[in-house]
């Protein structure tokens, strides 16, 4: 009896793991996604998003992106702080991946959508407070699993920079089987200092405490997918195909293929179709993977621009050291400080006027209104909270920052 027991107990073991091994990668997404999909409102807001997607400027335009990024390494043992190498390691398989440079495109079928979806990641050059900066914080913790999926305490040992102005991304100890996640933008029920991508150290970068068979640091470059609102090719269906992952060009999918699906060759088939299992949102192993499509690249690309494009008025990865420079030689601020208008003088063209930029000190943007008066321009910033804030230029001869000190107003 008892022995019947045991090999009762193996054989459950034996196939929790097979389950396992056939699902492949585990990313946290599906845990809540699913979810939000029985709430109404987000079928809503997933059917405005791709409306959305057909209209919106940036993934018309092209132009490369740049995202300012920071690492946050909080780790338990001295194994789990990794080195900077491994994180710049990290940081070039992702700038690969979202470029088109990876040279495992090859694992892609031919004829199948490969996109260059002209997103790049820097890390910060800045802190939150204008000083200089690696973009890599690294904080001890006796936490277990301190990036539990669940009830993870990482905003807390390691609290975000501001995900206005930053991509954060912590490296930690996850736990429960999952390689990751990310919250896509606006995602309910997740708080400013959780949104942002959590990669378990062991599926980290290359090299030091990546493990096979997630060891080539694709767990972040699809973790990033979802941050920019990729779903699964899968969408939320399991075993049947009523679903999608709302791109086109991403054959649809009855659900997770894991693995290295026969040594990544003979792709498997459903929904009448062939799977795109080369495509980085799959969870299939680092090694066989090679791919975004067009339509996965518009639809981040839109994802960037309605959901997080306050990144791009980001000072995380401009230059430190300019604050104190005057904002140009021929160029005079005056009076600096007062409580409301500042005036620039100078003889400076119509589109200098569009290339003044205004940071708080966190480095979040913050909207002027600015009029000519003769050959001045006046930045006005009444009603604008007293402070400390930096006024900035970008031109083709560089950038130029100067401080702007705003005093409260007076009420008389
Ligand atoms: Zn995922």
């Amino acid at each position: 009896m008892q022995k019947t027991y045991l090999i009762a107990f193996m054989c459950l073991l034996v196939a929790t793991v097979k389950l396992v091994a056939q699902e492949g990668r585990k990313c946290g997404f599906d845990l809540f996604y699913n979810e939000l999909l029985n709430v109404n409102s987000q079928v809503d807001l997933e059917s405005h998003f791709q409306a959305q997607v057909k209209q919106r400027s940036m993934q018309k335009s092209n132009t490369i992106v740049t995202v300012p990024t920071v690492v946050h390494v909080i780790y338990r043992t001295q194994t789990q702080n990794i080195s900077n190498q491994q994180i710049n390691n990290q940081i070039n398989v992702i700038n690969n991946d979202f470029r088109k440079l990876n040279a495992d495109t090859i694992n892609v079928v031919s004829g199948d959508s490969k996109a260059d979806l002209r997103i790049e990641f820097r890390l910060a050059t800045q802190d939150p407070n204008g000083n200089a900066s690696t973009g890599i914080t690294k904080t001890a913790t006796n936490i277990q699993n301190v990036c539990d999926f669940q009830n993870g305490t990482y905003d807390q040992v390691a609290p975000a920079w501001d995900r206005d102005s930053y991509m954060n991304i912590w490296v930690c100890e996850v736990g429960g089987g999952i390689a990751g996640f990310a919250f896509p933008p606006n995602t309910p029920g997740v708080s400013k200092g959780k949104d942002g991508i959590v990669i378990d150290y062991t599926n980290f970068g290359t090299g030091g405490t990546a493990a096979a068979p997630y060891d080539l640091g694709r767990t972040t470059t699809h973790e990033i997918g979802h941050w920019l609102n990729l779903l699964h090719p899968w969408g939320t269906n399991n075993g049947d195909c009523t679903q999608d992952d709302g791109v086109s060009d991403t054959p649809k999918q009855s659900g997770p293929v894991g693995g290295a699906f026969n040594n990544c060759q003979n792709p498997t088939n459903s929904c009448g179709s062939r799977d795109m299992l080369s495509n980085f949102m799959q969870w299939v192993d680092d090694r066989c993977m090679g791919n975004f499509t067009t339509g996965q690249k518009n639809r981040a690309r839109t994802a960037l621009e309605i959901g997080r494009s306050s990144l791009l008025n980001s000072t995380g990865i401009d230059p430190v050291g300019l604050f104190e420079n005057k904002l140009n030689p021929t160029l005079k601020i005056y009076p600096n400080p007062n409580s409301g208008s500042f005036r620039i003088e100078g003889n400076f063209d119509n589109s200098l006027e569009q290339s003044f930029q205004l940071f708080d000190l966190s480095g979040k943007f913050v909207p002027i209104q600015t009029y000519r008066d003769d050959s001045d321009l006046v930045i006005s910033l009444n009603h604008k909270k007293a402070g400390l804030y930096i006024l900035r230029l970008k031109n083709n001869k560089g950038i130029f920052m100067q401080k702007l000190t705003v005093y409260p107003s007076v009420i008389p």
